[in-house]
């Protein structure tokens, strides 16, 4: 899928806003929670902030959203230390830390980079990445939380390992020394009406339930990162316990 920033660049949003947002997000997780019979408290969010600048990205973290996350390298990277230095003067005000996701496709080539800031990535796809990933984190002495990202929807254009490979990768990541495999993720197709993408995360759901089946990953491989601002009630109600949402948390 395209994964274009949005046009309309950097916008001006009240905090007050974003809190609406996001209570108007929450009702509708806690709704779709009820109706499958889900605790809301399984499901958190990253605010996605590729689409607007560092005002509403503070305005995020004062309305207590603290998982952010990019899609790209680069952006990451100044974001990342643009907060870091915002971050050093309020700290003590928030009630935790700040944690960076990577959502996007990450290049072999860009890993060293998005490690200077993510704490999670969302997006591993291949066996090289992989091991490109657990040998820089290895030399940065740290551990990573990383997700293996499925294509489940089959779209050809699309990242993600097909879902006939993705228990054979998810081993093979679980052994590695600095990667701790937490979850899957996948991408809803993109379409107008979210029930389309009900099939993708069904089958991403039961993926991962004979993943663990199988023990892969152990104990820490208990995330499903899926659901967007179109899709995310759809996603809900299939099993995800981590939404990736940026649009509706800033129209
Ligand atoms: C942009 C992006 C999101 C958030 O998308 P919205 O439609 O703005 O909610 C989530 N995941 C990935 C990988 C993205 O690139």
């Amino acid at each position: 899928m395209s994964l274009a920033r949005y046009s309309s660049g950097v916008m001006a949003i009240t905090k007050s806003r974003i809190e609406k947002n996001l209570r108007r997000i929450t009702e509708n997780i806690e709704s779709a929670c009820r109706r499958v019979g889900r605790s809301p408290k399984e499901v958190s969010l990253v605010g996605v902030t590729k689409s607007v600048g560092m005002p509403a990205i503070k305005g995020l973290l004062d309305v207590g959203v603290l998982d952010l996350g990019e899609s790209r390298a680069q952006e990451l990277s100044q974001r990342g230390a643009e907060l870091r230095m915002h971050l050093q003067r309020r700290r003590n005000q928030l009630r935790g830390p700040v944690r960076w996701h990577m959502v996007g496709h990450v290049q072999r080539n860009k890993v060293r980079l998005v490690l200077e800031v993510a704490d999670v990535i969302h997006s591993v796809d291949s066996l090289r990445l992989a091991e490109a990933i657990d040998d820089r984190a290895d030399r940065m002495e740290r551990n990573v939380d990383v997700f293996l990202q499925v294509n489940c929807s089959e779209e050809p254009q699309k990242f993600g390992v097909p879902v006939g490979a993705a228990a054979h990768l998810g081993e093979l990541i679980s052994t590695m020394r600095n990667l701790r495999l937490v979850g899957l993720m996948t991408m809803g197709p993109l379409v107008d009406d979210p029930e389309k993408a009900r099939p993708t995360f069904t089958r991403l759901c039961e993926l991962f339930v004979d993943m663990r089946k199988d023990k892969i990953g152990g104990d820490a491989f208990r995330d499903l990162s899926m659901g967007m601002s179109q899709d995310y009630v759809v996603a809900v109600e299939e099993g995800a316990t981590i939404l990736r949402i940026g649009t509706a948390l800033f129209e």
